[in-house]
């Protein structure tokens, strides 16, 4: 029974990160979806709403858990009894964040290893931030988001002007 772990903010999920997910669950027996409460920085949607919106738009993948985690991830990853952390890569502008945190996580569990994924091209300039800032601004982005993520995001951002779909 292997079970991979794909860790992030997820503030909100997007379109982006649920075709990882996707890809990663055919892979392994079970894959958890690991969404981190960071006290230090603020994030726009709650854990608990974060965690809600990922499991609405994992729903149709049946060996895909979602779970909240603080701290240390390599101490998360012992906790779940997993070996392996899934990361998505975008452009090449993510590689040198990424694989300084591999490293870092390397040095702290050599047993762990990170594994990624490359993005499809239509989800490359997708991220949580540009999102947000289109949807604040009135900006479309259907096919970005899950229905769930939308109306959320309707609910923090009332509508200002009728560009929105
Ligand atoms: P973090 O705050 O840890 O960077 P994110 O929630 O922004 O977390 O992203 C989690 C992971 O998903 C990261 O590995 C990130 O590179 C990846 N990711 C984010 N957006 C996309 C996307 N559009 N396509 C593929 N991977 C993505």
């Amino acid at each position: 029974m292997i079970r991979a772990v794909y860790p992030g903010s997820f503030d909100p999920i997007t379109n982006g990160h649920i075709y990882i997910a996707e890809r990663a669950s055919s892979l392994f027996d079970e894959l958890c979806v690991a969404v981190l409460h960071n006290p230090q920085k603020r994030a726009t949607f709650s854990v608990d709403e974060r965690q809600a919106m990922a499991r609405e738009a994992t729903s149709h993948l049946p060996n895909v858990r979602i779970k909240s985690f603080e701290g240390l991830l390599v101490d998360f990853m012992r906790k779940e009894q997993s070996r392996i952390i899934i990361r998505g890569l975008r452009a090449l502008s993510d590689f040198e964040y990424e694989f300084q945190l591999a490293l870092m996580n390397r040095q702290l569990a050599p047993e762990i290893e990170t594994l990624f994924i490359v993005t499809d091209a239509q989800y490359s300039y997708l991220s949580s931030r540009a999102i947000k800032e289109v949807f604040h601004f009135g900006g479309s982005v259907q096919g970005m988001v899950p229905p769930g993520v939308f109306r959320r995001l309707r609910e923090r951002f009332p509508p200002k002007n009728s560009f929105r779909e």
